[in-house]
């Protein structure tokens, strides 16, 4: 497969953009990684106009594919052409507000911020101001974005940031603990209950290789926050509108957090963060409280009728039905696979969400060492860039998820079963 162009703009980029890239996990695959002209439906065409079946998605956003249907498509527009926007407040942000209350179980209010990252930060921020406590519970393999708080490594006994340039101050005020481990949890509000504003959670993992809770674990997490007047802080920048459809994926496991932060599918493809919860706590968000937060393009006119306008047609269109579908038919097809030619794989995921982690020892991943342990180098050297010669694009490294979009059809799914199959 000739990617000559996708080479030479890597080697461009290479001078002007630290890595190449934007954000850091679209490097990959190395030796350079493939540079998109356009999405059509559930694929992507990149720069030497090779065709691929798009896994990818956004990482996540785009729940509609890449076709965007005309009523969406109609809403932005005549956002785009009546001023992108203003520094002042419209409507459509009370109506994609009023739409994400009407159906989260746990959301009275929201606040509208730019990515999933703002999301966390003012989430981690309106914990502590609420509680006047500092210490978060993480857990260990989980992603928040890339904010100070949440960088960190280390278990219980200690933490350290991940990443050069955070004090190690603040990671002294971040607990990781395992995820699924109710004993790690509830050692940690022994030692530190009346110093913990919130446990910051995704409510399954889907940033290290898709992990599931064990039955009741979200409800000690429950129980536990409650007992110590600390916070459930749910991440569902991923699951928000995927897992457990237009509830979400409190909604699938049936526990309210007090606060959610959501990202991704809520702004339909364009830049977009959110945090809901219940009146009482985000009312201590500026203006109506003291907790500060602000932002030029919080509730961007466009962004706004981007999102509502997806999650209309989703919820109007049987979305959910067709991706869960999808999903359900790739795991159980890759099941087979994995079966007979990799048994020590493990087929991950839920609803919309898959992916095959190259796990050791046949044994499904209960928390992110378990998937930090799997074949990555093996996932990164020959499967990922085979996955990609075989004309399906897989997200870029083993701990991403992978997406099912509504615009992906029974037949991306036979192809894709097909190139696993070679690959493998
Ligand atoms: N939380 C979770 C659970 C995420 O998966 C991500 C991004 N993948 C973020 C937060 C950060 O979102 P963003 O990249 O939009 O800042």
């Amino acid at each position: 497969m000739n990617r000559e162009t996708s080479r030479d703009l890597y080697d461009r980029a290479l001078d002007v953009l630290p890595g190449g890239v934007n954000s850091s996990v679209r490097a990959a695959p190395q030796p350079y990684p493939t540079f998109v002209s356009k999405g059509d439906a559930g694929h992507v065409v990149d720069a030497d106009d090779n065709r691929y079946v798009d896994w990818v998605m956004g990482l996540g956003p785009l729940l509609l594919g890449h076709d965007v249907p005309d009523e969406v498509q109609a809403a932005i527009q005549r956002r785009t052409s009546e001023g992108p926007m203003y520094g002042m407040p419209t409507e459509i942000e009370v109506d994609h507000a009023e739409f994400i209350a009407r159906h989260v179980p746990s959301v009275e209010m929201v606040r509208f911020v730019n990515s999933g990252t703002e999301a966390t930060v003012s989430a981690v921020r309106l914990a502590r101001g609420f509680t006047g406590r500092d210490k978060v519970i993480v857990m260990q393999g989980g992603y928040h974005g890339a904010q100070e708080s949440t960088l960190v490594s280390g278990d219980r006994e200690g933490a350290s940031p991940s990443s050069p340039g955070i004090p190690q101050s603040f990671a002294e005020h971040t607990i990781p603990v395992p995820f699924n481990d109710e004993e790690a949890a509830k050692a940690a509000f022994e030692e530190h209950g009346d110093d913990v504003a919130a446990v910051l959670v995704e409510p399954i993992l889907a940033n290290k290789g898709i992990v599931e809770p064990n039955p009741g674990y979200h409800e000690t997490l429950r129980a536990l926050t409650r007992e110590h007047g600390a916070l459930l802080v749910f991440d569902e920048v991923i699951t928000g509108f995927r897992v457990g459809g237009l509830q979400c994926a409190q909604g699938k496991f049936g526990v309210e957090p007090d606060l959610t932060t959501f990202g991704k599918v809520i702004g339909g493809g364009f830049p977009v963060g959110a945090v809901g919860g219940k009146t009482e706590i985000m009312q201590e968000l500026t203006p109506a409280g003291d907790v500060f937060q602000a932002g030029t393009f919080s509730g961007h006119p466009v962004t706004m009728a981007a999102g509502l306008e997806t999650l209309k047609y989703a919820a109007e269109e049987d979305v959910f039905d067709h991706v869960n579908a999808l999903g359900e038919r790739l795991r159980d097809g890759l099941r087979d696979i994995v079966e007979d030619q990799a048994p020590n794989y493990s087929v991950v995921g839920a609803d919309s969400l898959f992916k095959v982690v190259f796990t050791r020892r046949g044994r499904q991943p209960r928390n992110g060492a378990d998937v930090a342990d799997a074949a990555v180098d093996r996932w990164n050297r020959v499967f990922r860039p085979q996955m990609l010669d075989e004309g399906v694009v897989l997200s870029q490294n083993q701990f991403e998820s992978q997406f099912v979009s509504a615009a992906h059809t029974e037949e991306d799914v036979e192809r894709t079963l097909e190139a696993y199959k070679d690959a493998l």
